[in-house]
């Protein structure tokens, strides 16, 4: 075989998934069609259980140094009251404000550190799957692994391949969206990054927003807009770059100065979700499995935390230990996270739109998320942060492990870096008990469980709680993990 995984895309979710495998020592060969980095970036932001999974690999810190801000607070359907994270214990209670290109540059280089390179230029146009393999024809020639994963973006080749359905709803809405090099701003144009940016509406329904996603020195400006009444007949057709500058020019002022438009392109308001993420040996993961408006930026975090989900499933599947049903929990548990994120984004959708009874949702909505519980829900879900899974078993199972500091300096989630699973435990006992799975799970005596209310739990590589001390340990090791090795 030419690898154990093939990934199609080498986008956020791509990449992920493909440093999740190459850190579990599987064979990945990660394609994408294109013929090296563009530097456009569609998503801006890192949600805080994103930034709390890329910690667990050791990643964070990287996005970190080339964010350009902290966003303290997030937005549902840009009602004017804001979502606090309050009540959402996280190390990270903030967007992380960061292009997409930067975040890919970062999970690029920590792959490149394991040896993995995106194969640019091979675009794959063709797959066929038996019991035993996947093949995959790229360039003319025919490559060979035991599994592929479609990581190849909303227009999915490979989902259309496999003849997954992926129903929702059709656009009915058309925005733009540009970065552009400002050089005089008119006045009232934003200077920093923040959640509101510098919004102008007008009483037919066009609006605009414009903030600033550079460094210090470049000056590069964000910009998106829809005209009302705008006839978009084919959405992928080049943007034309004196219809991005006389926008600019309509919405803030005839004397905004554009430099440059680096890049446009539109979006829609179409929704989808595909019925199955798994086909055989083949998964759908990323925006490939799921499509929707990006309001609230969840589309790249949700396509991150899939990859999460699904790599060291995959990856315990190739290395022999994977046990029964493993592979499957993959769509049973990122499937209703997909189906949620498109109803939040739908809702925000009816929201936005125009008419007196909107308008009074939207005011009815703006009570709403004033009190503090419907805001923690709110905020909970864009975040990721109340994402749990239905894994049986008392609070916590199905939760986030919360980060905390170690004794000895270290925080918990940097017991994560090897992508094992770990046994966080204050009876000694269980360390022993663990032993058997060394190199699968990792075992570590704590002082306490601070939050848990308990002596020890289990934790998967991506962070979720999947055993509490109250039942055998042995039993979740073997349901997680595998048989015990002899
Ligand atoms: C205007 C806009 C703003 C957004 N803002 C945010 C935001 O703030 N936050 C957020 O979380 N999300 C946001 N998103 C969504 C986010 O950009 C996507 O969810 C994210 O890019 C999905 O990542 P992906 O890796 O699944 O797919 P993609 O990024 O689409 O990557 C797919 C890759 O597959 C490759 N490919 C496609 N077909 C093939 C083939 N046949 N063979 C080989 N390679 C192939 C492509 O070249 C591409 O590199 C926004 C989207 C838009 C449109």
């Amino acid at each position: 075989m030419d690898a154990d995984v093939i990934v199609v895309g080498a986008g956020p979710t791509g990449l992920t998934l493909a440093h999740e495998l190459a850190l579990a020592g599987a064979r990945v060969a990660l394609l994408d069609k294109g013929p090296g980095r563009t530097g456009e970036s569609r998503a801006l932001n890192l949600h805080p259980r994103t930034a709390e999974m890329l910690a667990l690999r050791g990643m964070l810190d990287g996005a970190e140094e080339q964010a350009r801000a902290r966003l303290e607070t997030t937005h549902f359907a840009h009602l004017p009251v804001p979502l606090t994270l309050d009540g959402w214990d996280s190390r990270y209670p903030y967007q992380v404000a960061i292009p997409q290109a930067e975040v890919e540059n970062v999970l690029e280089e920590h792959l490149a550190a394991l040896g993995v390179r995106v194969q640019w230029n091979s675009e794959v146009t063709g797959i066929e799957q038996d019991e035993e393999r996947v093949r995959v024809q790229t360039g003319g020639k025919w490559i060979e692994a035991r599994y592929l994963a479609g990581c190849d973006g909303g227009r999915s080749f490979v989902r259309k391949h496999l003849g997954v359905e992926f129903p929702g709803l059709d656009a009915r809405w058309f925005g733009t969206v540009s970065d552009v090099v400002l050089g005089i701003t008119a006045e009232g144009i934003a200077t920093t990054w923040d959640t509101k940016g510098s919004p102008r509406m007008r009483p037919d329904g066009s609006f605009a927003n414009i903030f600033p996603i550079g460094t210090e020195s470049d000056n590069v400006y964000r910009i998106f807009y829809s005209i009302a009444d705008q006839v978009i007949d084919d959405q992928r057709a080049k943007v034309p770059e004196n219809e991005v500058i006389a926008a600019i020019q309509e919405f803030y002022g005839s004397d905004t100065e554009v430099k440059e438009v680096r890049w446009a392109s539109r979006f829609s308001d179409a929704s989808r979700l595909a019925e199955h993420y798994r086909v055989g040996r083949a998964f759908l993961a990323g925006d490939a499995a799921h499509v929707h408006l990006p309001l609230g930026g969840q589309g790249l975090n949700t396509g991150v935390q899939d990859a999460m989900n699904l790599g060291w499933k995959l990856a315990a599947e190739i290395a022999g230990w994977a046990p029964e049903g493993l592979l499957d929990t993959y769509h049973g548990e990122r499937h209703p996270v997909g189906a949620a994120v498109l109803t939040n984004t739908r809702a925000q959708v009816a929201l936005g739109q125009k008419g007196i009874e909107h308008e009074a949702l939207r005011e009815i909505f703006t009570q709403l998320i004033k009190l503090p519980e419907a805001n923690r829900l709110l905020g909970g879900a864009i975040s990721g942060l109340s994402i749990r899974y239905d894994l049986g078993g008392d609070e916590p199972v199905g939760a986030r492990l919360t980060d905390f500091a170690l004794p000895d300096g270290r925080w918990a989630s940097e017991l994560f870096h090897q992508g094992h699973g770990v046994l966080l435990t204050t009876r000694t006992e269980l360390v022993a008990e663990a032993a058997p799975w060394t190199g699968r799970v990792d075992a570590v005596e704590v002082p306490e469980l601070p939050g848990l209310g308990a002596e020890a739990v289990l934790v998967r590589p991506d962070g979720y709680i999947c055993w509490v001390a109250g039942t055998p340990l042995t039993e979740a090791l073997h349901r997680w993990f595998g048989a015990a090795r002899t």
